[in-house]
């Protein structure tokens, strides 16, 4: 028998949106002040801080993959990154000043947002339909 050798096909890991100096390991866990310990997502300072008052500067996401808490950030952020040309460079990423946020305080941020009517995701090809 000549076991020829199945052809695997590794995922390449796709370049996605690197935070300088945070390390974005969905393995992380936080332990959130309300909620315990939890998933650890991303957001923008300005989201971050409207949840301690409950409000919301908008939420916006680009998730790639199946990644299940993308980055977010806001309505403001999202004109800064425009501004730069679309990416997020070492630049932007300072000024976003992204926060760590526990996976229930984030969707608690977007369900803000979403009750807002301020929720956008671009990554979502059906929402350009
Ligand atoms: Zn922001
Ligand atoms: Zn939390």
């Amino acid at each position: 028998m000549c076991g020829a050798p199945s052809r695997r096909f590794a995922a390449l890991p796709r370049p996605s949106i690197r935070l300088a100096s945070t390390p974005m390991d969905r393995d992380e866990t936080v332990d959130c002040g309300a909620h315990g310990r939890q998933a650890i997502s991303f957001v923008c300072t300005h989201i971050a801080h409207g949840l301690l008052d409950g409000t919301t500067p908008g939420f916006v996401i680009a998730p790639e993959d199946d990644h299940l808490l993308p980055l977010g950030w806001c309505d403001q952020c999202e004109a800064m990154v425009q501004e730069f040309g679309g990416d997020w460079n070492d630049e932007a990423t300072r000024r976003a000043e992204f926060k760590l946020l526990c996976a229930l305080c984030y969707v608690e941020a977007k369900g803000i947002a979403i009750s807002a009517g301020r929720f956008r995701n671009l990554g979502d090809p059906t929402a350009s339909h």
